[in-house]
């Protein structure tokens, strides 16, 4: 059964990376996400703006793109899907990715970012294409830390009693190559003292981390601990490269929740995205374990219950309501959740409101046609301005770097308030 399952989703990866996700023509319809300007180094996929122009970190030149949400599932990452919903291979919850958006013809090799028409008449096929750490999803239940050199990812998982395990990852969170794998040193404290004469922390008990047999994570055994499981991964992705730490708490042991396999289709509502069991506090989406903050440990909440008490209101998606009064209102409260997380150092959840600002701003977008000339004029720029910070938002959050999260920040703040003033002044 595991080795079937695995012989599908190794023949789901390699086609994937033959040719991307293909989306039917269905979700053609749909409107087009606004165009950005990325960089196209590696490393720089922080940058994003609304105007073409150089890199500000490295002078290239930024290229267009249209970034969109997906959902894909957390270890099949071939499905890819436009809503939420269950995996369709193992029927976990998808999770949330950031993708790039574009039109192709089957069979060749156009790439474009407005839909039209193929030579044969056929209308264009849309494309999802990954984007570098547009995947900060934990896969196995763990903790998901991106490492400070903005290349690696890493989770960490406490299975059971005594044994802790790391999975490392790319760019992409795809499984790192194991020839990479083995150029890594890590270990594992369990204990560590300061000592104030030196000011440093002495490592009292650490064990070697070591690749299992199947070579997927490398493992570690840690004994008997208590609830908070605290321990700290030190690792070296190469000989020549520094050490980063990664502080991990776990407050229970970490399991991957299969889903029941539904009967009827589409006839219950769809809940908020159930949190996946060894993530922190309630978050729908599992994403928030994130931080590269070497020094914030992120603490595993039990599973149990997290779904229905205790949910941050800023972390549960929300339907777009109709009218611009109540849009107006909801991105009122989005805002404010945004301010609260980045007041609370919670910047992995930030994106979560952020994009539901995005996609209140979106729907303004389309109820302008009411509006005087004065407010038509300045509500278009200010929507532009809106999508971009909740973007910027997102990838600073990742980073967990507060000054240029701040800095978002108060971009968003401002496009919002040229939105409201733009929707205030009544025909
Ligand atoms: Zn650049
Ligand atoms: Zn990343």
């Amino acid at each position: 059964m595991q080795s079937a399952l695995f012989l599908i989703v190794f023949a789901l990866t390699t086609l994937a990376a033959a040719s991307p996700s293909v989306a039917g023509p269905a979700a053609q319809s749909q409107k087009l996400p606004p165009v950005s300007y990325v960089c196209p180094m590696a490393g720089d996929e922080d940058v994003i703006e609304d105007a073409p122009g150089l890199c500000r970190k490295c002078r290239m030149q930024l290229e267009p793109i249209r970034l969109d949400a997906a959902w894909t599932c957390p270890v099949h990452a071939a499905v890819m899907k436009d809503a939420p919903g269950k995996c369709p291979i193992d029927r976990r919850e998808l999770v949330q990715v950031t993708v790039a958006v574009s039109w192709t013809c089957p069979g060749t090799t156009v790439d474009v970012l407005t839909p039209g028409s193929c030579v044969n008449g056929a209308p264009m096929v849309k494309k999802f294409t990954a984007r570098a750490h547009g995947n900060h999803n934990p896969q196995h239940g763990g903790l998901f830390f991106m490492a400070p050199d903005n290349w690696h990812h890493l989770e960490g998982t406490y299975p059971r009693a005594g044994v802790f395990r790391l999975y490392l990852y790319d760019d992409y969170t795809k499984p790192l190559p194991r020839d990479q794998v083995r150029k890594t040193t890590a270990r594992l404290v369990l204990k560590e003292v300061f000592d104030p004469a030196t000011r440093t922390a002495k490592e009292e008990f650490a064990v070697p981390l070591v690749p299992a047999q199947n070579g997927r994570y490398l493992e570690a055994r840690v004994g008997k601990m208590s609830f908070p499981a605290r321990m700290t991964a030190k690792i070296k992705f190469q000989p020549a490269a520094p050490e980063h730490r990664f502080d991990f708490a776990f407050a229970e042991y970490s399991t991957v929740p299969v889903m029941p396999r539904t009967t009827g289709n589409a006839a219950v509502p769809a809940p908020a995205p159930a949190p996946e069991a060894g993530n922190t506090a309630g978050t729908p989406a599992p994403r928030n374990a994130v931080s590269t903050a070497a020094s914030t440990a992120a603490v595993a909440a039990p599973s149990g219950g997290a779904s229905s008490i205790g949910i941050d209101p800023g972390l549960v998606p929300l339907p777009v309501p109709d009218s611009v009064p109540e849009i107006l209102a909801q991105l009122e409260q989005r805002t404010e959740q945004v301010r609260r997380f980045i007041d609370q150092g919670a910047f992995a959840s930030v994106y979560v409101p952020a994009f539901q600002a995005k996609d209140l701003g979106l729907a303004l977008d389309e109820r302008t046609k009411d509006l005087e000339a004065d407010g038509r004029r300045t509500v278009d720029p200010a929507i532009k301005r809106l999508v971009r910070s909740a973007w910027l938002l997102d990838a600073f959050g990742d980073l967990g770097n507060r000054e240029h999260i701040t800095e978002a920040f108060a971009q968003f703040v401002a496009a919002v308030k040229d939105v409201q003033a733009a929707f205030a002044v009544k025909k």
